[in-house]
């Protein structure tokens, strides 16, 4: 039965369309399979092939969605109305856009423009309020209040629907998501293990150009909260969006991370993100797609136009977690080449180590050591460091000793390997502080040399680690010497 909306549009079906968005956005589409596909298992059975898990068996997903047939038309009629003044049809075309494709960035746009915020009410009947919440829907206040009304009706899984929508609209009424996220924690089961990382989200001036952005922006965060659902159980939840052009920055991402950073406060809490819409270079060479500090709270990354879902962003996450890069033909999405969406358990065992980390002001001493079992993240990275960086160290030496190639050939060798994984070096300088931590001095000072010989020991960071390393070698020998007095 047709409800009248303030006289602008009328609403069909009072349970409206954002059942859709439940698990926010664009996720929701292949959210079953992620959920049902990923076992995680930190010993996978001997038999098994390579220990990786599928965090999203989704087979061919595209990134970026191309509108059905049906969905262009539906776009054309909702045009159509538009400019004949009819607000009311192009809102059921548009609807009906979303019931098709639950993440369409242009639907949800318009629709959010024409519905805006709902009037401030004094409405006390429960009813008036879940229909200003459906009236209003892009609303994050009018939902919560409309959940709660829902929730005292004992009518918790639509409540649950609301709370979660005012969560992926979080950048428009942080404070009504806050309240959003503490009723979830009360009254849904699932939310009570998620944590909540909120994001900084910054956007160049080739992203702000497409309409729509701020959806794409809320989807491909939610998609990826969704595929690293069951491994780090963690919704990672956009409250604001900034402007960021890289203007000093050669079309280079290490550059364009480094301008970041450079002029960019890092929030009082959370993630900071830089998306940039510079395609990757078009000349021969290595062109990141992606860049995450190791176990820090910054990344930036490219983004096609349209892309509501993005496996760079899930693995740079996964660097803030401190995933570590795998070898070459490893099946992992810690491959920082290939489509594969399946994670390895070397990995998965760090994620899960680490996932309770924290994002506030300082370093792994405030930010990582203390909220983590250091034991169990220690026995990760011993495990994961001899599957990876001990072969990749090997492999620079074979490089190295190699007769047969020319200088040329040879120094580019030595070029893939460490600079692929260059941030092998990082990984090796952390793990050597985990172990400090954990009291594993010997094996921490082997991972200090090799951190200055992957940065390369000439180099200020080279330099750094061999430092360090060479006071650590004073002080176990001054133990060593007291010990045989
Ligand atoms: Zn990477």
């Amino acid at each position: 039965m047709p409800v009248r909306a303030e006289g602008v549009f009328e609403i069909f079906r009072s349970s409206i369309r954002f059942r859709l968005l439940s698990v926010l956005g664009s996720a929701v589409v292949w959210a079953c399979a992620a959920q049902t596909s990923f076992a995680v298992s930190d010993s996978p059975p001997a038999s098994a092939g390579p220990p990786t898990i599928e965090l999203d068996s989704a087979p061919s997903q595209p990134e970026i969605p191309t509108d059905s047939r049906a969905v262009q038309e539906l776009l054309r009629l909702a045009e159509v109305e538009r400019r004949a003044g009819n607000t009311q049809g192009e809102v059921e075309y548009l609807t009906q856009v979303i019931e098709l494709d639950s993440a369409h960035c242009l639907a949800h746009a318009r629709l959010a423009e024409i519905t805006g915020p709902a009037p401030a009410s004094v409405l006390a009947k429960s009813d008036d309020l879940v229909r200003l919440a459906l009236q209003h829907p892009y609303d994050p206040k009018a939902l919560v209040v409309g959940a709660t009304a829902l929730a005292d009706r004992g009518r918790t899984d639509q409540a649950i629907e609301f709370l979660e929508r005012a969560v992926w609209l979080a950048d428009l009424d942080p404070s009504a998501s806050l309240t959003a996220i503490r009723q979830l924690y009360e009254i849904s089961g699932e939310w009570k293990h998620r944590r909540v990382v909120p994001v900084q989200v910054y956007v160049d001036s080739l992203i702000q150009a497409q309409p729509g952005w701020k959806f794409q922006m809320r989807n491909v965060w939610s998609s990826a909260s969704v595929m690293l659902d069951s491994l780090l159980e963690t919704r990672f939840v956009p409250i604001a969006f900034g402007s960021f052009d890289a203007k000093e920055a050669p079309n280079d991402l290490d550059e364009i991370h480094a301008e970041f950073l450079a002029k960019t406060h890092a929030p009082s809490e959370g993630i900071y993100a830089l998306f940039t819409g510079r395609p990757v270079p078009n000349e021969d060479g290595v062109h990141k797609k992606g860049v995450a500090e190791l176990l820090g709270r910054s990344l930036t990354v490219r983004i096609a136009p349209g892309a509501i879902r993005s496996r760079v962003l899930a693995h740079e996450i996964l660097h803030l977690y401190g995933a570590i890069h795998v070898l070459e033909g490893v099946d992992s999405l810690m491959n920082p080449t290939g489509e594969s969406l399946a994670l390895d358990a070397p990995n998965i065992r760090i994620v899960r180590a680490l996932r309770d980390r924290k994002f506030g002001p300082g370093d792994i001493e405030q930010n990582v050591l203390p909220w983590i079992d250091l034991g169990a993240t220690v026995a990760a990275y011993r495990a994961a460091l001899s599957e990876n960086l001990i072969l990749r160290d090997a492999e620079i030496k074979e490089a190295m000793r190699s007769k047969k190639r020319s200088p040329d050939q040879q120094s580019f060798r030595v070029f893939q390997a460490t600079y692929l994984d260059a941030h092998l070096a990082d990984v090796a300088r952390l793990a050597a502080a985990l172990m400090l931590a954990d009291g594993q001095r010997t094996e921490a000072l082997r991972l200090l040399d090799l951190s200055s010989q992957l940065y390369g020991p000439s180099t200020p960071r080279g330099q750094a680690a061999a430092e360090k390393a060479s006071r650590l070698r004073g002080s176990l020998e001054g133990v060593d010497a007291s010990a045989s007095e």
